[in-house]
């Protein structure tokens, strides 16, 4: 695998929020084989929205040229699009026997330290390395690391996150279980999310009605009365969901 071009396309298919520098796709060295992921933070300054370390990991700093990263991801939780090829971020270290840039590709989260994590990035951080593992290959989130866990004592990123918790997270993420975070259980799920599980149940509905005429021409009077109660159900189901898209635009502007 010399670069891994495929990166803007598989993350945006986790529902990621995805950006790039151009020429992503050809920055960083087709010497590259990565097996896993590196997780950093920049230790750039605090309280920014902006992306203060977005050029130096894109260009390098005097003593170490660019990338420095493969993702960025800055304070939003949009991941930022770096590099496809190998990039200068993991240095001297190993992981699970494995060794070098060569080997892993590597995220940089914009934060100064580990107590200046945004909820956005927790959020997208374990997605993101369930992408990346995907895109090359991999659905073993054990092949996610810290570069402290690399690295050993000379780095201490990401030791607050930690790591434990973040390879912790992408595996459910891969096993389909995506964190939703501290939510209201009311309050899970989007106008879109809502509108495209109901967009789900029309077209169910649709289908089960257009075998209608054959089922009930076949079905006794039992089956019959069970069809008619499954969809009443999921006429009930629409409009609770209807109810729930209305109030969600009403909150929306108020
Ligand atoms: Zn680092």
């Amino acid at each position: 695998m010399p670069r891994v071009t495929t990166l803007f396309r598989v993350l945006k298919s986790w529902g990621l929020t995805v950006e790039y520098v151009p020429g992503w796709s050809t920055r960083g060295s087709t010497s590259f084989d990565p097996v896993g992921v590196v997780g950093h933070w920049t230790a750039g300054p605090r309280g920014t929205d902006k992306r203060p370390s977005l050029r130096i990991v894109t260009e390098g700093r005097p003593s170490l040229p660019g990338p420095l990263c493969n993702v960025y991801l800055d304070r939003r939780g949009v991941c930022v699009i770096v590099a496809a090829g190998r990039a200068n971020h993991a240095g001297k270290g190993a992981w699970r026997g494995y060794s070098g840039n060569s080997r892993f590709l590597g995220i940089e989260a914009e934060a100064a330290d580990n107590a200046d994590w945004t909820d956005a990035q927790r959020e997208a951080y374990p997605i993101l390395c369930a992408a990346l593992l995907d895109a090359i290959g991999s659905t073993d989130a054990g092949m996610v690391c810290g570069h402290s866990e690399y690295a050993g004592p000379r780095k201490i990123d990401i030791n607050g996150y930690t790591p434990n918790q973040l390879r912790a997270q992408t595996q459910s993420v891969i096993d389909g279980l995506r964190p939703v975070g501290n939510l209201d259980p009311e309050e899970d799920l989007t106008v879109s999310q809502y509108t495209e599980l109901k967009q789900g149940i029309d077209s169910l509905q649709n289908s089960i009605q257009s075998q209608q005429v054959d089922f009930v021409s076949t079905a006794g009077r039992a089956g019959q009365t069970n069809f008619i109660g499954a969809l009443e159900q999921i006429l009930t189901l629409q409009r609770q969901i209807l109810t729930r898209i209305e109030k969600l635009e009403l909150e929306k502007e108020s």
